[in-house]
């Protein structure tokens, strides 16, 4: 199965830490109206492109609209999109349609259109519900709003909600995270994202850590907070499917889950990758370079990579690990080698530290694997 990703490339403003590629506005209303324009007509455009190569006939079973903030674009417009797409593309009638959406950006009136349009899946960045948490990180929203938000997808008749929460904020306890979780879970989503804070060089965050304006977490108590967050979530029935991706059961993200088994998946607007039978590919991250290529009846790929058959073994391992492991007798009739031979000494040790299981199918880590997921993907190199 396949997947289709769209990257709207706009928001209200840029959080400090974030190193997407999106623009925010500018000052002058009007051409921020017409950019918006101009690189929706070259999304249709690249849509419609990519659907006259027969290689791309394909069944597609999820859909994802990501960014930037995609819940900028009006519930018209992303109707106009998966009407384009469900024109171009065999599109599974259950196929599962995410929507990336910021709590201050919606509100029920148009949470209930992005439904009726067809979107069956919310992902909402929440970050946190400590204000102050969500001053520092520079988010529009407060707490009050994320939960109105949430409480207003409900109602909107959104069944399947998913969180994304900041954890190892500088100086964050363990109980000013737990108050996080348990507010998070007081409010039954299906799924919740949890990342810890990274320092992405080039954003406002890296500047602020190097003048020593912020201290960030030392290594100990993030690892500490993030042992809690498996704890935590695992105790209250969400299953852990993914380093950082916890969910309900029958409610993982079937998109995310395509990524992690390297399945296909084709992406539009600027700055998406695409993954396609072992070829990479991705486009300019500008969004005027990326029209003015499309006005042109051009793609607007920049560079893509054929992936060696060493590499596609090495990421297989790399995904699997860090999901929902790696099945043994796939990898055998897909690469013709034995992986627990190959990475034997290495295996034993982590089936012996209980780090790693083996049910017969699969190997895959434990949440004490998990823990050092990292580490071990770094060994096997
Ligand atoms: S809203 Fe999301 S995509 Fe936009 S700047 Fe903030 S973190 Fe980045």
């Amino acid at each position: 199965m396949s997947s289709l990703y769209l990257h709207i490339p706009f928001c209200e403003h840029k959080c400090i830490y974030c190193d997407f590629y999106s623009i925010a506005p500018k000052e002058n209303p009007e051409h921020d109206n017409a950019l918006r324009e101009r690189f929706l007509s070259s999304l249709k455009h690249e849509i419609t492109m990519r659907s006259e190569e027969d290689r791309f006939h394909s069944s597609y079973e999820t859909i994802f609209f990501g960014g930037g903030t995609p819940s900028l674009l009006s519930p018209s417009t992303i109707d106009e999109i998966l009407n384009l797409l469900s024109r171009s593309f065999h599109i599974r009638t259950d196929a599962e349609v995410t929507l990336e959406t910021n709590p201050g950006t919606v509100d029920l009136e148009t949470l209930k259109a992005f439904r009726s349009a067809g979107v069956n899946r919310i992902s909402m960045g929440i970050q946190s519900f400590h204000d102050d948490d969500l001053k520092f990180l520079s988010r529009i929203h407060s707490s009050l709003e994320a939960k109105e938000c949430v409480r207003n997808a409900y109602e909107a008749g959104f069944e399947n909600v998913s969180f994304d929460l900041i954890f190892a904020l500088p100086s964050q306890t363990r109980e000013r995270w737990e108050a996080n979780l348990q507010q998070a879970m007081e409010l039954h989503p299906t799924h919740i994202s949890c990342y810890s804070l990274i320092v992405e060089p080039n954003t406002p965050l890296y500047r602020m850590v190097e003048s020593k304006q912020v201290i960030l977490l030392n290594t100990e108590d993030d690892a500490a907070l993030y042992e809690y967050t498996i704890e935590c979530l695992t105790s209250h029935g969400y299953e852990q499917y993914e380093v950082s991706n916890f969910a309900k059961p029958g409610f993982k993200s079937r998109h995310n889950s395509n990524y992690w088994n390297h399945s296909n998946y084709l992406g539009f607007g600027p700055s998406a990758h695409s993954y396609w039978n072992g070829l990479r590919w991705w486009n300019i991250s500008n969004v005027v370079g990326y029209s003015e290529r499309l006005e042109q009846r051009l793609l607007p790929v920049v560079g893509e990579e054929r992936l060696t058959p060493q590499q596609l073994v090495e990421e297989e391992i790399f995904l699997g690990l860090r999901s929902e492991g790696i099945n043994v007798a796939g990898f055998q009739s897909r690469h013709q080698r034995d992986v627990m031979n190959d990475h034997r000494s290495t295996f034993e040790a982590l089936l012996d530290q209980q780090m790693m299981v083996f049910d017969g199918e699969k190997l895959r880590l434990t949440p004490k694997g998990y823990m050092v997921c990292d580490e071990i993907c770094a060994s096997l190199q």
